[in-house]
């Protein structure tokens, strides 16, 4: 038990896989699990995040499962509403299909597709304003942690997007996922205790820019796996996991969203 009141999340981020018969296999292993040792949702939210195009049917497989498990957009486009915005969606569109989450300065939209800060700021103000639930994702490249600056950067990028979230977004709609960029998707992990160093600092850094600081969950990507998931959820200040690889296969995502769900029985 992590003596923490925050009900940690698990989240997959499909990225840009799988065929849609492999994911919606993928679906169905995973309402099996579910099914056969349920996980509580007082005890881990859980959430998929599958390619635009697949949402709504991700959606409706996932309506049968024994409990909710929430699609989430992987991506939000920087424009509100509708209009003249060639293969653009957005928040008011997202949420039209009822897809209430969305993740929001994934380092690879941050590094290969432009997002800027203010960019992100655009796509965080109408993401917000439609309601929606975001997954700010934070984190350092290597060589900005070898140079000692792991901690300086994300919590600057942390303040980049302060201006546009209102105290009451903080507090209801807000979830961060710190990301070492070194980590994603390279087999290699932040040491739970290096993990939960920098999640503190963010906690700290949080409770300085709002009252809902303590409350926030602070999720930890980088090649989370169930071996390592354990640990991971051990620590106080790691309320659940973005998993990118692990994701795709049925049975890792359920010992990770497992793993996670123990901390709090
Ligand atoms: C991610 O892309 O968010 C991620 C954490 O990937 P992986 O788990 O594969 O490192």
């Amino acid at each position: 038990m992590s003596g923490s009141t925050i009900i940690p999340w698990v989240v997959g981020n499909w990225k840009m896989n799988p065929q849609q018969s492999t994911a919606i296999q993928l679906v169905q292993q995973f309402k099996d699990l579910l099914k056969q040792q349920p996980i509580s949702e007082q005890h881990c939210h859980i959430g998929v995040a599958p390619i635009s195009i697949a949402l709504t049917r991700i959606q409706s497989e996932l309506a049968s499962a024994n409990r909710a498990v929430a699609t989430v957009a992987q991506d939000v486009s920087r424009f509100a509403g509708t209009g003249a915005y060639t293969g653009e969606v957005s928040a008011d569109l997202l949420t039209d299909s009822q897809i209430q989450y969305v993740l929001i300065g994934h380092s690879e939209r941050r590094e290969l597709l432009g997002d800027q800060v203010e960019i992100l700021k655009q796509k965080m103000t109408h993401a917000l304003q439609a309601g929606m639930t975001v997954i700010y994702c934070v984190g350092e490249s290597l060589e900005q942690r070898e140079q000692g600056q792991a901690e300086q950067v994300v919590l600057q990028q942390i303040c980049d997007i302060a201006s546009v979230v209102s105290a009451e977004q903080w507090q209801s709609q807000i979830v961060i996922a710190y990301e070492p960029i070194w980590a994603i998707g390279t087999g290699r992990t932040a040491s739970p205790e290096d993990a939960q160093a920098i999640h503190a600092k963010i906690r700290e850094g949080l409770c300085q820019i709002t009252p809902a600081g303590a409350q926030i969950a602070l999720l930890y990507g980088g090649s989370v796996k169930p071996e390592n998931a354990v640990e991971l959820a051990a620590c106080a200040d790691i309320n659940g996991a973005l998993v990118g690889g692990a994701s795709l296969n049925a049975e890792s995502f359920y010992q990770i969203a497992q793993a996670f769900a123990q901390t709090q029985q």
